[in-house]
């Protein structure tokens, strides 16, 4: 059954694989690294434009951990998950200070590295060095539960134990790297998680899901995500050509971008309510303030959370200083920061 599966996987690769991406068969750790950095939690299609950015920009790890934050921010910006980008500099500085340059060659020394997680060291342990680790994604875990008719939840210690054994079970340990990317694609092109291939798919004769109807109900998660509502207003004080920002430094969304003043509320409220509040008040200070011009709301949405934004351009008859921990940049100048997807696309109007 092992065996039939690995075996089917690897033939499907050969004669049927027509998957195409910018970073397949490569073999720099470097370009691997990257590009598996950039498609956590991306799409490939998304993730393509940025990764080839970041190649043209820092074509090698020493190049990239030279830049300046705020430049990589700013090439970073769109793609979300900003912790992401803070640990990939962070790993490229580790690399080119603690390794001379060199990306480290076995999966410890890979592991080691900020932000890389067993899915991601193994995926750069065996596309850069055929070393016999074996990927498991979301694409992974429903190949296996399909095939073998497992509904363990994959979100489980138990489940999480099980598909990692089984994973390194069917691992052909002499083309670990050609394996591993070529199920991510079985995955994503024929096992996929709505209406899969099964018809004309190889493995179907001995498929546990397919021959007894299940493939719409494995993989099993044991939890459902809950998605948080949050509700963003930003204040744009009309101070002539100027923009009070900051740096967002908090543990939570969007860590290390910029934002203007900003009252967070539990849910929607009005224009008159907000600036009633004694929020306002504390980031704005006393006087009779205006709102002259108001966005429709944006929304952005993030894996566990929906932010509802509007932008409100406040106005007061004496000039306004910037709120506290604010500092006032001249307008023509914000493109040089790096902002969250919902303000820049506020923006570009
Ligand atoms: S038969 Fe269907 S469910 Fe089974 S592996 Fe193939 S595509 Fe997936």
């Amino acid at each position: 059954m092992k065996h039939f599966f690995t075996e089917g996987i690897l033939n499907w690769n050969t004669f049927q694989n027509d998957r195409s991406m910018p970073w397949k068969k490569e073999k720099d750790p470097y370009r691997i690294w990257l590009s598996e950095i950039i498609l956590q939690q991306t799409r490939v299609e998304q993730g393509r434009p940025y990764y080839e950015r970041f190649i043209s920009e820092y074509p090698t790890i020493t190049d990239l951990a030279a830049a300046p934050d705020e430049a990589v921010f700013r090439l970073w910006q769109g793609l979300g998950y900003y912790a992401r980008c803070k640990n990939m500099l962070a790993a490229a500085r580790t690399v080119a200070n603690d390794h001379a340059g060199i990306f480290p060659k076995d999966y410890t020394g890979i592991a080691a590295l900020k932000g890389v997680g067993a899915y991601t060291a193994a995926a750069i342990a065996s596309f850069a060095y055929n070393l016999p680790h074996a990927v498991l994604d979301g694409n992974v875990y429903r190949v296996l539960a399909r095939f073998f008719g497992i509904d363990t939840p994959t979100d489980t210690t138990a489940g999480k134990k099980l598909f990692t054994q089984l994973a390194q079970d069917v691992l052909p340990e002499q083309q670990a790297g050609t394996y591993n990317q070529a199920i991510m694609d079985f995955g994503a092109v024929v096992c996929k998680p709505q209406q899969p291939l099964c018809k004309s798919c190889r493995l179907a004769p001995r498929c546990e899901a397919y021959q007894k109807g299940l493939t719409d109900l494995v993989p099993v998660k044991s939890k459902k995500l809950r998605i948080k509502k949050r509700y963003f207003y930003y204040l744009l004080p009309d101070n002539g050509s100027l923009r009070f920002v900051r740096k967002r430094t908090a543990k939570d969304i969007w860590q290390n971008l910029h934002e203007f003043p900003m009252i967070e509320t539990p849910g929607p409220v009005t224009t008159a309510e907000l600036l009633a509040s004694p929020e306002f008040r504390q980031l704005m200070g006393k006087g009779k303030f205006t709102v002259t011009r108001e966005s429709l709301e944006k929304k952005q949405q993030l894996t566990h959370q929906t932010i509802h934004a509007r932008f409100l351009h406040i106005s007061q008859a004496a000039s306004m200083q910037p709120p506290e921990g604010f500092r006032a940049v001249p307008a023509s100048e914000l493109d040089q920061l790096a902002f969250p997807k919902i303000i820049v696309d506020f923006l570009k109007g």
